[in-house]
Protein backbone atom coordinates (compact mmCIF):
# COMPACT_ATOMS: atom_id res chain seq x y z
CA UNK A 1 0.00 0.00 0.00
CA UNK A 2 1.25 3.48 -0.70
CA UNK A 3 2.60 5.72 2.42
CA UNK A 4 -0.15 8.65 1.15
CA UNK A 5 -3.24 5.90 1.25
CA UNK A 6 -2.69 4.88 5.16
CA UNK A 7 -2.37 8.58 6.60
CA UNK A 8 -5.99 9.41 6.54
CA UNK A 9 -3.76 12.54 4.23
CA UNK A 10 -6.68 12.01 1.46
CA UNK A 11 -9.20 13.25 3.60
CA UNK A 12 -10.04 16.82 3.23
CA UNK A 13 -8.23 19.02 6.02
CA UNK A 14 -10.93 21.42 6.52
CA UNK A 15 -14.17 19.62 6.72
CA UNK A 16 -12.38 15.69 7.19
CA UNK A 17 -14.75 14.72 4.12
CA UNK A 18 -13.07 11.79 2.95
CA UNK A 19 -13.34 10.37 -0.79
CA UNK A 20 -13.99 6.70 1.04
CA UNK A 21 -16.86 7.61 2.54
CA UNK A 22 -17.93 10.39 0.45
CA UNK A 23 -17.45 9.14 -3.72
CA UNK A 24 -17.10 11.85 -6.20
CA UNK A 25 -15.79 14.19 -3.74
CA UNK A 26 -13.31 16.29 -5.19
CA UNK A 27 -10.25 18.55 -4.34
CA UNK A 28 -8.58 21.77 -5.61
CA UNK A 29 -5.55 22.83 -4.44
CA UNK A 30 -3.67 26.64 -4.62
CA UNK A 31 0.00 26.72 -5.83
CA UNK A 32 0.95 29.36 -2.98
CA UNK A 33 0.84 27.39 -0.14
CA UNK A 34 0.04 23.84 -1.82
CA UNK A 35 -2.80 23.05 0.98
CA UNK A 36 -5.01 20.89 -0.75
CA UNK A 37 -8.98 20.73 0.10
CA UNK A 38 -12.45 19.82 -0.90
CA UNK A 39 -14.54 21.70 -3.76
CA UNK A 40 -17.41 22.01 -1.45
CA UNK A 41 -14.54 23.91 0.82
CA UNK A 42 -13.52 26.33 -1.80
CA UNK A 43 -17.14 27.23 -2.14
CA UNK A 44 -17.69 27.82 1.03
CA UNK A 45 -14.95 29.50 1.85
CA UNK A 46 -14.21 31.82 -0.86
CA UNK A 47 -17.27 32.47 -2.25
CA UNK A 48 -17.39 35.84 -1.20
CA UNK A 49 -13.94 37.06 -2.23
CA UNK A 50 -10.47 36.63 -1.16
CA UNK A 51 -10.14 35.22 2.37
CA UNK A 52 -7.52 33.05 4.60
CA UNK A 53 -6.63 29.26 3.34
CA UNK A 54 -9.01 27.54 5.62
CA UNK A 55 -6.40 24.72 6.37
CA UNK A 56 -4.97 25.26 10.16
CA UNK A 57 -1.79 27.65 10.85
CA UNK A 58 -2.06 28.71 7.29
CA UNK A 59 -2.97 32.24 7.02
CA UNK A 60 -1.78 32.25 3.13
CA UNK A 61 -4.55 35.21 1.41
CA UNK A 62 -6.67 33.64 -1.76
CA UNK A 63 -9.09 34.14 -4.21
CA UNK A 64 -11.32 31.54 -5.39
CA UNK A 65 -9.67 31.11 -8.68
CA UNK A 66 -6.68 30.48 -7.20
CA UNK A 67 -8.03 26.85 -6.55
CA UNK A 68 -7.94 24.33 -9.19
CA UNK A 69 -8.10 20.92 -10.12
CA UNK A 70 -4.66 18.79 -8.70
CA UNK A 71 -2.48 18.08 -11.53
CA UNK A 72 -0.17 15.27 -11.29
CA UNK A 73 2.74 17.68 -11.39
CA UNK A 74 0.91 19.42 -8.27
CA UNK A 75 0.92 15.84 -6.40
CA UNK A 76 4.62 15.97 -6.97
CA UNK A 77 5.58 18.99 -5.45
CA UNK A 78 3.31 18.97 -2.57
CA UNK A 79 4.41 15.29 -1.68
CA UNK A 80 7.64 17.22 -1.28
CA UNK A 81 6.74 20.09 0.92
CA UNK A 82 4.93 17.22 3.17
CA UNK A 83 8.30 15.12 3.07
CA UNK A 84 10.15 18.32 3.45
CA UNK A 85 8.39 19.35 6.38
CA UNK A 86 8.07 15.65 8.24
CA UNK A 87 12.27 15.49 7.88
CA UNK A 88 12.83 19.45 8.68
CA UNK A 89 10.72 18.58 12.37
CA UNK A 90 12.86 15.81 12.61
CA UNK A 91 16.16 16.94 11.80
CA UNK A 92 16.11 20.45 13.09
CA UNK A 93 19.34 22.14 14.48
CA UNK A 94 20.65 25.35 13.86
CA UNK A 95 23.93 26.94 12.78
CA UNK A 96 24.91 27.87 16.04
CA UNK A 97 24.57 24.27 17.46
CA UNK A 98 27.64 23.00 15.17
CA UNK A 99 31.36 23.74 16.16
CA UNK A 100 32.05 25.34 12.48
CA UNK A 101 30.39 26.59 9.84
CA UNK A 102 31.82 23.96 7.55
CA UNK A 103 29.81 20.91 9.64
CA UNK A 104 26.29 23.57 9.65
CA UNK A 105 27.13 22.71 5.72
CA UNK A 106 27.47 19.15 6.13
CA UNK A 107 24.77 18.59 8.41
CA UNK A 108 22.38 20.72 5.56
CA UNK A 109 24.04 18.22 2.87
CA UNK A 110 23.15 15.28 5.26
CA UNK A 111 19.52 16.57 5.61
CA UNK A 112 18.98 17.30 1.85
CA UNK A 113 20.51 13.85 0.64
CA UNK A 114 17.98 12.21 3.64
CA UNK A 115 15.28 14.85 1.72
CA UNK A 116 15.85 13.85 -1.71
CA UNK A 117 16.39 9.87 -0.74
CA UNK A 118 12.59 9.91 0.28
CA UNK A 119 11.26 11.82 -2.71
CA UNK A 120 12.56 9.89 -4.94
CA UNK A 121 12.33 6.69 -3.33
CA UNK A 122 15.42 5.66 -2.92
CA UNK A 123 16.75 3.42 0.12
CA UNK A 124 13.64 4.33 1.45
CA UNK A 125 13.48 2.25 4.53
CA UNK A 126 17.22 3.04 5.11
CA UNK A 127 16.47 6.64 5.41
CA UNK A 128 13.28 6.17 8.06
CA UNK A 129 15.38 4.07 10.02
CA UNK A 130 18.27 7.04 10.48
CA UNK A 131 15.41 9.62 10.77
CA UNK A 132 13.58 7.58 13.47
CA UNK A 133 16.23 6.58 15.29
CA UNK A 134 17.94 10.51 15.46
CA UNK A 135 14.54 10.90 16.51
CA UNK A 136 14.23 8.17 19.41
CA UNK A 137 17.61 9.18 20.57
CA UNK A 138 16.99 12.96 20.98
CA UNK A 139 13.23 12.47 22.46
CA UNK A 140 11.66 13.94 19.36
CA UNK A 141 8.08 12.74 18.46
CA UNK A 142 7.36 11.99 15.15
CA UNK A 143 3.77 10.83 15.88
CA UNK A 144 1.96 11.83 18.70
CA UNK A 145 -0.41 7.99 17.95
CA UNK A 146 2.88 6.29 18.02
CA UNK A 147 3.77 3.92 21.16
CA UNK A 148 6.64 4.98 22.84
CA UNK A 149 9.07 1.62 21.87
CA UNK A 150 8.10 -0.09 18.15
CA UNK A 151 9.29 -3.22 17.75
CA UNK A 152 12.22 -3.34 14.82
CA UNK A 153 13.74 0.05 15.65
CA UNK A 154 16.49 -0.55 18.15
CA UNK A 155 16.58 2.29 20.68
CA UNK A 156 19.91 3.76 20.85
CA UNK A 157 21.62 1.91 24.18
CA UNK A 158 23.04 4.15 26.80
CA UNK A 159 26.40 2.78 26.91
CA UNK A 160 26.81 3.03 23.03
CA UNK A 161 26.82 6.78 23.81
CA UNK A 162 29.16 9.34 24.41
CA UNK A 163 27.45 11.32 27.20
CA UNK A 164 28.57 14.68 26.16
CA UNK A 165 27.73 13.95 22.46
CA UNK A 166 25.07 16.29 21.59
CA UNK A 167 23.20 13.85 19.30
CA UNK A 168 23.29 10.31 20.96
CA UNK A 169 22.48 8.52 17.41
CA UNK A 170 25.38 9.95 16.25
CA UNK A 171 23.68 10.85 12.88
CA UNK A 172 24.42 14.23 13.53
CA UNK A 173 28.40 15.30 13.47
CA UNK A 174 30.28 18.25 14.40
CA UNK A 175 27.29 19.43 17.28
CA UNK A 176 29.33 21.30 20.08
CA UNK A 177 29.07 19.34 22.94
CA UNK A 178 26.15 19.96 25.84
CA UNK A 179 28.01 21.72 28.25
CA UNK A 180 24.99 21.77 31.41
CA UNK A 181 24.18 25.11 32.29
CA UNK A 182 25.12 25.75 36.07
CA UNK A 183 22.14 24.82 38.17
CA UNK A 184 20.87 28.67 38.68
CA UNK A 185 19.96 28.94 42.72
CA UNK A 186 16.01 28.74 43.13
CA UNK A 187 14.82 32.65 43.86
CA UNK A 188 15.04 33.20 47.53
CA UNK A 189 12.30 35.03 48.97
CA UNK A 190 14.42 35.70 52.18
CA UNK A 191 17.49 37.11 50.58
CA UNK A 192 20.05 34.66 51.91
CA UNK A 193 18.26 35.04 55.46
CA UNK A 194 19.01 32.04 57.58
CA UNK A 195 15.59 30.04 57.02
CA UNK A 196 15.74 28.97 60.90
CA UNK A 197 13.47 27.31 62.98
CA UNK A 198 14.36 29.31 66.21
CA UNK A 199 11.09 31.43 66.16
CA UNK A 200 8.79 28.91 65.98
CA UNK A 201 7.34 25.55 65.82
CA UNK A 202 5.08 23.14 64.49
CA UNK A 203 2.61 22.29 66.89
CA UNK A 204 0.85 18.48 66.75
CA UNK A 205 -2.37 20.60 67.40
CA UNK A 206 -2.34 22.90 64.44
CA UNK A 207 -1.75 19.79 62.14
CA UNK A 208 -4.75 17.57 63.62
CA UNK A 209 -7.23 20.92 63.19
CA UNK A 210 -6.50 21.20 59.45
CA UNK A 211 -6.67 17.40 59.21
CA UNK A 212 -10.33 17.47 60.23
CA UNK A 213 -11.43 19.40 57.34
CA UNK A 214 -9.60 18.38 54.34
CA UNK A 215 -9.53 21.20 50.90
CA UNK A 216 -9.52 19.67 47.56
CA UNK A 217 -5.45 20.78 47.57
CA UNK A 218 -5.19 19.07 50.89
CA UNK A 219 -6.64 15.78 49.27
CA UNK A 220 -3.59 16.00 46.08
CA UNK A 221 -0.95 13.74 45.97
CA UNK A 222 2.47 14.48 48.12
CA UNK A 223 0.55 16.83 49.86
CA UNK A 224 1.82 17.02 53.64
CA UNK A 225 -0.05 18.96 56.47
CA UNK A 226 2.87 19.07 58.53
CA UNK A 227 4.39 20.93 55.81
CA UNK A 228 2.44 22.82 54.44
CA UNK A 229 1.82 24.13 58.50
CA UNK A 230 5.60 24.52 58.67
CA UNK A 231 5.79 26.89 55.39
CA UNK A 232 3.19 29.09 56.58
CA UNK A 233 4.57 29.56 60.25
CA UNK A 234 8.26 30.24 58.00
CA UNK A 235 6.59 32.71 55.70
CA UNK A 236 4.51 34.35 58.44
CA UNK A 237 7.90 34.82 61.24
CA UNK A 238 10.94 34.05 59.32
CA UNK A 239 10.64 37.21 57.07
CA UNK A 240 10.58 39.54 59.46
CA UNK A 241 13.40 39.07 61.34
CA UNK A 242 11.90 41.55 64.27
CA UNK A 243 12.08 40.67 68.13
CA UNK A 244 10.85 43.16 70.04
CA UNK A 245 12.52 41.93 73.19
CA UNK A 246 15.84 41.93 71.36
CA UNK A 247 14.88 45.76 69.77
CA UNK A 248 14.35 46.52 73.42
CA UNK A 249 16.91 45.13 74.81
CA UNK A 250 19.83 47.22 72.11
CA UNK A 251 17.45 50.23 72.78
CA UNK A 252 18.39 49.86 76.53
CA UNK A 253 22.35 49.89 75.94
CA UNK A 254 21.70 51.78 72.61
CA UNK A 255 25.27 51.87 70.63
CA UNK A 256 23.31 53.01 67.61
CA UNK A 257 22.60 56.86 67.79
CA UNK A 258 19.21 57.24 67.51
CA UNK A 259 18.29 60.20 64.82
CA UNK A 260 16.41 62.63 66.40
CA UNK A 261 17.91 62.00 69.74
CA UNK A 262 19.83 64.68 71.85
ZN1 LIG B 1 -13.71 20.03 2.80
ZN1 LIG C 1 -2.78 26.92 3.02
Amino acid sequence: MDEEDTTGANKCPVCGSDPRTHPGLRFKINTKCYHRICEGCVDRHFSSGKAECPVGGCHVSLWKREWRTQTFEDLKIEREIEIRKRVNKILDRREDEFETKRDYDDFLELREELIMNLVFRTDVAATNRKLKEYAQANGIKTDPTEATSEPGVKAVKKKDVAPDAADPSGLIKGLKKIVLAKAKAPYDPFMGMPRTKDYYQVDDKYVSKVRGKPADAMLAGGYDFAEYMDECLLRAFAGLGVFIEDEMSTRDNTAIPIPGAA
